[in-house]
């Protein structure tokens, strides 16, 4: 169906056209304007009154949701973790995999390439995010580390079959041995993302592997070395060096906003990559759920951790909150924040031609947001409305 929405905030890539139109042709935005010099009509108009038309969010990085973890091999539980995201404005996901026996990562890979071909009926399932098993052992965080291995080319090369083509990210921890080949099969042989993780690496080794091709941090600061200003580790290295971008966990407890605000300063708005990390609670009836084979459990402050130990392993954040806490703790306009949760995100993947902005050419993955508190009124993946506010 072709819909025009009018009389809109629209968030572009670079500000905000005040009471703009956007006209949407078989999916595609075809027009961008003025609501006075709309072109012509379509059979569906939506007149957003003021509020905000914003471009759907790009969360690389979720585990689970609905009660699902993206381990579990289950397309139904794949579609619900895709559902418990859209209410926070996600239209397009990567569901991540934590460190799991062999067979069962490679059955999870075989069945969210599944979904990515068939669709999941809303968010776009854009593929499999590996983090793990290449992982440090004295960095696994809430990882399983009977299931960490030491970097194994063939073993990475059967995980990429049994995902189908839809492998898009892997974490490991650069200063494994082994991992140099690993960084350079999947940067420069695949194209696909080899991000720094859960990693014991010296400054001089993330540089190194940043050369080597590594595009991504998982995570900023969590799971690595706290910087030190004589051996500034993992995070110096990111911070520092402009080829390389970050995923940040922007909620009350991951990084702590001084830490926040410098890494801003630092990584600028072009190099952060907002994402939630949301585990099998999130958007779920109940607190408890899993991580791969590990239980976990969601506490009052939004924090998802380990039952044994009470480690910190993720959120139930959605990526409206992520936008407005950013925003909140950086006091910064609405469409800088934005391009970290869509742009960048598209960019980083090579698919910004296509999604991540609200651009003549690109899918109309829309969001309408309040202009007052910017909640999620409605979300719309290639033209089609996925989700509507129960309020
Ligand atoms: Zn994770």
């Amino acid at each position: 169906m072709d819909i025009t929405f009018t009389h809109g905030m629209i968030v572009l890539e670079d500000g905000v056209l005040e009471d703009g139109a956007v006209l949407v042709k078989q999916g595609v935005i075809t027009w961008i304007g003025p609501s006075g010099k709309l072109p012509e009509s379509t059979e569906k108009t939506v007149d957003l009154g003021g509020f905000v038309l914003s471009p759907g969010f790009i969360d690389l990085h979720v585990h689970g949701g609905g009660g699902f973890d993206a381990t579990c091999a289950d397309p139904a539980g794949l579609k619900a973790i895709c559902r418990a995201h859209e209410a926070g404005g996600t239209t397009s996901l990567c569901l991540a995999l934590v460190s799991s026996p062999i067979e069962t990562t490679k059955r999870a890979l075989q069945a969210i390439a599944k979904t990515a071909t068939e669709g999941s009926g809303g968010a776009r399932v854009l593929g499999s995010y590996l983090e793990g098993p290449f992982l440090n052992q004295a960095r696994a965080g809430a990882q399983d580390q009977d299931r960490l291995l030491y970097p194994d080319l063939d073993l990475l090369k059967s995980f990429a079959v049994a995902a189908d083509g839809w492998l898009r990210v892997v974490s490991l921890a650069p200063e494994l041995p082994g991992a140099d080949a690993l960084i350079k099969w999947l940067s420069k042989d695949m194209g696909l993302i080899a991000s720094v993780a859960h990693t014991s690496a010296t400054c001089e080794q993330t540089t190194e592997a940043i050369k080597l091709g590594c595009t991504l941090a998982t995570h900023l600061f969590n799971g690595m070395i706290p910087f030190h200003h004589r051996e500034p580790n993992a995070v110096g290295a990111i911070l520092a060096d402009d080829n390389i971008h970050a995923e940040l966990i922007i909620d009350e407890n991951h990084i702590h906003p001084t830490a926040l605000r410098m890494a801003y300063k630092l990584l600028g708005t072009d190099r952060i990559l907002l994402i939630t990390d949301a585990m099998s609670p999130k958007g779920a009836g109940s607190k408890q759920g899993k991580l791969g084979e590990t239980e976990v459990e969601l506490g009052d402050d939004g924090v998802v951790r380990r039952k044994t130990d009470g480690r910190t392993a993720g959120t139930s954040l959605s990526m409206i909150d992520a936008v407005c806490n950013m925003m909140r703790f950086l006091d910064l306009p609405l469409h800088v924040v934005v391009r970290c949760a869509s742009l960048n995100p598209a960019k980083l993947m090579g698919i910004d031609d296509r999604l991540g902005s609200i651009k003549v050419g690109k899918h109309a993955d829309l969001l309408v947001l309040d202009k007052d508190d910017l909640r999620v009124l409605y979300a719309y993946v290639g033209g089609q409305r996925i989700y509507k506010t129960p309020y």
